[in-house]
């Protein structure tokens, strides 16, 4: 069982996400075990501030550090696990990846620390393992971000897919995107299923899948392709491809 704190002003944002479908079966089953922490309960003073003003003047408030402080001191005392990370929401951070889900699946508490307002204090990053952006882009605060990761990542905690084949052939697993899938009927108003799937030949099929994702990746990110692993059959491929495109253009 995997246990997640979320250190956030807003509580009521984690309801849906996880009293729904598989994060729900998770949670259900054991695999999840989701704490929301309120920083405001742990702020000094009588109006119970969580944020202020910046030093040097601007615009918007800064959450303060005396909150974040008390609250992460206060999950390391009440809970005691080996392997914990705590990890801080911020788009300075490094962005997260389909092979930093499957890292932080093996740990047994993430401790998530959401910002909002303009953002934190400086001081509070010292509390964290290591920051994580979701992307290039800014969000009112890191209650999504932080359910964007628990998504990824409890995908990744074996038994929580309710088949453990899924997983590997999805997009990124294997640093590729996923080959197209297509379900019934075969033949959509004339848009027809690629006969090779309707073969019955598995061989013949996984060959197309590699291909077709190889396409898509080539197509679509290419950039992927500099870290995928390939085999000598998908680099003739490629170059086939490349060889293709050139004459296209
Ligand atoms: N002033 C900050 C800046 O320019 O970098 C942005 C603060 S943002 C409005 C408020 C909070 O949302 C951040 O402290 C962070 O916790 C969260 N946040 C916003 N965008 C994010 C992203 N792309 N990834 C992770 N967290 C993000």
């Amino acid at each position: 069982m995997m246990r997640v704190d979320f250190v956030s002003l807003f509580p009521a944002m984690f309801f849906s996400p996880f009293d729904d479908s598989i994060l729900h079966r998770a949670r259900e089953n054991g695999f999840l075990d989701i704490h929301i922490l309120n920083p405001r309960d742990f702020a000094f003073d009588r109006h119970k501030h969580v944020d202020d003003s910046p030093f040097g003047g601007g615009s918007g408030m800064v959450l303060k550090p005396e909150p974040m402080f008390r609250a992460v001191r206060f999950l390391k005392e009440t809970t005691s696990f080996e392997r914990r990370r705590v990890l801080l929401m911020s788009p300075d951070g490094e962005v997260f990846t389909q092979k930093k889900a499957k890292e932080l699946a093996d740990y047994e508490q993430l401790i998530f620390l959401c910002g909002h307002y303009e953002g934190f204090d400086a001081r509070i990053a010292e509390l964290a393992d290591e920051s994580l952006s979701i992307g290039d882009y800014v969000l009112t605060g890191g209650e999504l971000p932080a359910m964007v990761i628990v998504d990824a990542v409890a995908r990744m905690l074996p038994g929580v897919l309710g088949s453990e084949m899924s997983a590997p052939t999805d997009s990124f697993y294997n640093g590729l995107l996923e080959y197209p899938q297509y379900t019934r009927p075969s033949d959509y108003h004339g848009r027809l299923v690629p006969d090779v799937l309707l073969s019955g030949d598995h061989a013949k099929i996984a060959a197309w899948r590699r291909r077709e994702s190889l396409r898509l990746t080539f197509r679509r990110r290419p950039d992927l392709l500099e870290k995928a692993e390939l085999t000598e059959e998908d680099r003739k491929f490629l170059k086939r491809l490349e060889a293709e495109s050139a004459e296209e253009i």
